[in-house]
């Protein structure tokens, strides 16, 4: 009793008390039942099972008590742990070493606790009973207060043995994943939780991983990345091992802070390469993230639902994902069509250009015409770019997309050409685009290879494009504007545009949006609106072009504002090339 620990056998068991990843769980039944019976054999009001971390003695189970930790400074359970052997405490105020302790001075008088001794010989912590009056314990209680110890013991080593613990990454497993969920929603039924769920490599990855370094590079893999998110997380708490390359943390944001902080936390750490058979390889992390409610899920559906978002993360090519039970059918519709598209993008007959006309608005004169997207989607059918594109945009998908699209506009410009139709197409391209470096360069060539001239095309952009790194678009517009490229402001008057902002925009046209032109026909207002935009359009010298004009009350009312052009069903729907060619026929054909 009296030989202390070195410095070093007391790091050895704390690395043993970590091993066991017992800190910081949940309460559970198991070792309540324990608990109580200790309490109830020596018909004292307070047991605990206590272990005796760095600074403090935490309750893994505990009756009696409100809180689950005090310091571990005076605390009699830490001397149980020291010694590695039972102590009993008559009067804690007659005992020199505990009369200033916390339990103590909270009224605390009688201490009997024995230690939890693992295998290996560490004590970490006491199976202790207190009373608030000083007493004696008969030999039987003490003797039974042992027997309750090493029942906790045994019931620590044998779940940690029993296929609860990945023995590669050294984390909780599925099954006590499904254990301590249980736990968790008796502890706290209803609170909330996040489930994230770290996937290191995709199926395929793995196979190829396998294959060119062995199979023992998915251990080496888990071993290192497994260390990597402990670390990143500051503690193993909350982290468990549920899958060949996967982990699911659940995160109690109260104590934790917000899942993203978390998330690029550990995204953060998983951006160094691991080191597999001695070959440094780039983990490729999805992380799917799920918030949930205790108790309200089945444990198993909370975990398939971060799964389930992890998979649409990696099938749509995005770095996380969140799962919505609420909008499930449609995130699941949403993550299909961007997971689609790479195939749609590289095969003929699901992706093709329709094409609107722009017209004179006093003569009807076909101007030009849009080339607008269509998808027609093997499972969905016709899906509208409306809702597509905002996916599209979101993702590295917004180059190959925008690239297919000026190459079949451009296509169609060069056999219209020759075909003696000199129409002029707006093409759409977004945000991102326009970030793209080359952007510019590769339209150039792009137009170099038919031999089409720049003013054969139009871009369309929306104000959007100019949030956040405003300076490098219009960079890449005024390159585009001095090769000879249009370019026009599509969506006019929704976007965040100032006007001050507006006066700097190196474009030709503004594009005022359809919202504006439908109320049109009945609202005073909406019609003021209109001209004074209009008139604002002329004074900042953009021509203007209103889209989704359909009556030819509205018709008269632009050329009344002298706005120069329009589009809209009123004249054609955005339609096939062939149709196209039969309406400018028609148009052609006198009377
Ligand atoms: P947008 O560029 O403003 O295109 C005009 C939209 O208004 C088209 O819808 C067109 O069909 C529709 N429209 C034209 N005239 C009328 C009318 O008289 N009444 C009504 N109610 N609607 C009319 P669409 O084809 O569904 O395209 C929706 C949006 O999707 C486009 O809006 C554009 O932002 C985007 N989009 C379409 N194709 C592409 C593309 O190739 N690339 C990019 N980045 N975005 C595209
Ligand atoms: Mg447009
Ligand atoms: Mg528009």
């Amino acid at each position: 009793m009296d030989q202390g620990m070195t410095e070093e056998q007391e790091e050895a068991r704390l690395g043993a008390l970590r091993d066991l990843n017992l800190l910081d769980t949940p309460e559970s039944e198991g070792f309540d039942r324990i608990t109580r019976m200790a309490s109830r054999l020596f018909d004292a009001p307070i047991s605990a099972v206590s272990l005796t971390d760095r600074h403090r003695q935490w309750f893994k189970s505990h009756v009696g008590t409100a809180g689950r930790e005090i310091p571990r400074e005076r605390a009699p359970c830490a001397e149980v742990a020291r010694a590695a052997s039972t102590l009993v405490v008559p009067d804690l105020l007659r005992d020199a070493r505990f009369a200033d302790s916390v339990l103590a001075r909270s009224g605390i008088r009688f201490y009997a606790g024995a230690p939890l001794v693992t295998r290996d010989g560490h004590a970490l912590g006491a199976m202790c009973v207190l009373d608030k009056d000083p007493r004696v314990a008969s030999d039987d209680q003490v003797a039974a207060l042992q027997d309750f110890a090493a029942m906790v013991m045994a019931q620590v080593e044998l779940e940690h043995d029993f296929g609860r613990i990945d023995p590669l990454s050294g984390l909780p497993n599925r099954n006590q994943l499904a254990d301590d969920l249980q736990d968790l929603a008796r502890a706290h039924p209803g609170a909330a939780r996040v489930n994230i769920l770290i996937d290191l490599a995709d199926a395929r990855q793995i196979g190829e991983m396998c294959s060119v370094l062995g199979p023992s590079c998915i251990d080496d893999l888990v071993k290192a990345s497994s260390r990597t998110v402990k670390d990143a997380l500051g503690a193993a708490a909350g982290l468990y091992h549920t899958g060949a390359a996967a982990y699911l943390l659940v995160l109690d944001e109260a104590q934790g802070g917000p899942w993203r902080d978390t998330m690029e936390r550990m995204a953060e750490s998983l951006r160094h390469p691991v080191a597999c058979n001695g070959v440094p390889i780039a983990v490729d992390a999805v992380f799917g993230v799920s918030p949930f409610r205790l108790g309200e899920a089945e444990p198993r559906d909370a975990v398939r639902s971060a799964v389930s978002a992890a998979g649409d993360a990696r099938a749509a090519g995005l770095d996380h994902a969140v799962y919505s039970p609420a909008s499930d059918e449609a995130n699941r519709r949403r993550f299909h069509l961007l997971a689609d598209m790479r195939e749609a993008l590289a095969g003929p007959g699901q992706l093709r250009l329709a094409y609107q006309p722009r017209v004179d608005v006093r003569t009807g004169a076909a101007l030009g015409a849009e080339a607008l997207l269509r998808w027609r989607h093997p499972s969905f059918g016709d899906v509208s770019p409306a809702e597509f594109m905002p996916l599209v945009e979101q993702t590295a998908l917004a180059r190959p997309v925008t690239a297919w699209v000026v190459d079949t506009a451009l296509d169609q410009i060069a056999a219209w050409r020759r075909a003696g139709i000199g129409l002029r197409v707006s093409v759409n391209v977004s945000a991102n685009n326009l970030r793209e470096p080359d952007f510019a360069h590769r339209l150039a060539r792009a137009l170099e290879r038919r031999a089409l001239p720049a003013e054969a095309i139009e871009l369309e952009f929306t104000e959007s494009a100019l949030i956040g790194d405003g300076g490098r678009v219009l960079e890449q517009l005024g390159q585009l504007r001095s090769m000879g490229v249009e370019i026009a402001i599509d969506d006019f008057g929704t976007g965040y545009s100032t006007f001050s902002y507006l006066r700097t925009m190196p474009a030709d046209t503004v594009k005022l949006d359809q919202s504006f032109l439908r109320p049109l026909d009945t609202d005073a207002k909406a019609r003021q609106l209109v001209s004074s935009m209009i008139a604002m359009a002329h004074g900042l010298g953009f021509r203007v072009v209103a889209e989704g004009v359909e009556t030819e009350a509205a018709r008269e009312f632009l050329v009344e504002c002298g706005c120069e052009e329009a589009q809209g069903y009123l004249f054609c729907r955005p339609v096939d090339p062939e149709a196209l060619e039969r309406w400018l026929a028609a148009q052609a054909r006198p009377g």
